[in-house]
């Protein structure tokens, strides 16, 4: 890691420059993150454009400081120590959605229902069954989100990828998606996104809004902080939330954190959990799944900040 001191005032005022404005030490991520966990992050700083994002990654490369691309914190569980580097956030420009023809094209920091809306404001559908996923179109790549049988990946036709000193179009075959997950080059960052659309009655799309969110009302926790699906489905077979339901991880807690009664396969955070607790609550979880069923279940939540599942044999 890193020898420079993040919290050097050179330091900061070189990443500020970068980004065209002020930046924030110390930042807690439980503030960035939808399940409510994290410690302070060193150094927070926003990037509103292709250009000045290029600028902060090539400073960072040149200072040689860790960092990190933080969406909307929706599938991300930060240690209670916090981050030791600079956290990244998309805006202004690059939280934009532009309708052209059948295709919209997304900032990587534009939240997910945001263009589920501009899609719907020019009669273009295919995001609806994506709409009710809280993170940006960005991460949504990053991770290939997808719900109800549709993954951003089908609609994706390309994608700007930023890294210091150089920015790429990846077409859709470059990006090989696959199950929650997209090849992205080490070290890039998804500026903006193309997606391909088609034309369909307002109506028609209001309506299929409409239905999703009905649906995943009915099958997700009502209340509290969560970051989603906690583990990957395994291959074949149940689904994670069934094996977690069927061997009775249901209203298990640790501390402040819970499965949810709704779905077994999210954890939520009741109040004041720690990244601890949530991750004593994971590690709980995941035993149970192994010694009822012999499946070792793979995390979809993202774990930052140097903490990690326990090894199990
Ligand atoms: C209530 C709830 C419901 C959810 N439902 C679903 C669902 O139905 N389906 C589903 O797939 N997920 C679901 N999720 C999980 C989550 O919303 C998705 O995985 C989402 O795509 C994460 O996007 P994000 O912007 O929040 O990414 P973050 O959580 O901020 O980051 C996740 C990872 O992506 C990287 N990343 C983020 N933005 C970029 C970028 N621009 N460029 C490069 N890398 C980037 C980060 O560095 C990190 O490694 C749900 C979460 C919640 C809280």
């Amino acid at each position: 890691m890193s020898e420079v001191n993040l919290l050097d005032g050179a330091v900061r005022a070189r990443l500020e420059a970068a980004a065209g404005r002020r930046g924030k030490v110390g930042l807690r991520l439980s503030r960035l993150t939808t399940i409510g966990c994290g410690g302070p992050a060193a150094f927070f700083i926003e990037a509103a454009s292709i250009a000045h994002l290029a600028a902060i990654l090539a400073a960072t490369a040149e200072l040689d400081l860790p960092w990190l691309l933080l969406g909307g914190g929706s599938n991300l569980l930060a240690a209670d120590a916090g981050w030791p580097g600079v956290v990244i956030r998309l805006t202004g420009d690059l939280k934009k959605c532009r309708p052209d023809g059948e295709r919209l094209d997304c900032g990587g920091g534009a939240l997910l229902p945001r263009a589920a809306a501009a899609a719907r404001a020019a009669g273009l559908s295919g995001l609806e069954p994506l709409a009710g996923i809280p993170g940006t179109v960005g991460g949504a790549v990053a991770m290939n989100a997808g719900a109800f049988g549709a993954a951003i990946g089908d609609l994706v036709v390309s994608v700007k990828i930023c890294l210091p000193g150089e920015t790429v179009l990846l077409d859709h075959e470059e990006l090989e998606f696959a199950y929650r997950s997209a090849r992205l080059p080490a070290g890039g960052v998804v500026g903006r996104v193309v997606l391909l659309l088609r034309q369909a009655p307002e109506r028609d799309i209001e309506n299929s809004l409409r239905d999703y969110g009905r649906q995943r009302a009915s099958t997700q926790p009502a209340v509290g902080r969560t970051f989603g699906s906690v583990f990957k489905n395994p291959p074949g077979g149940k689904s994670a939330g069934e094996l977690l339901d069927l061997a009775g991880c249901k209203g298990m807690r640790s501390g402040a954190a819970a499965v949810s009664a709704a779905h077994a396969n999210f954890i939520v955070n009741k109040g004041g959990a720690s990244a601890a607790d949530v991750l004593d609550l994971m590690n709980s979880c995941r035993r149970r799944v192994r010694d009822s069923f012999g499946v070792v279940l793979e995390p979809e939540v993202r774990l930052l900040g140097g903490i990690y599942l326990d090894p199990l044999p």
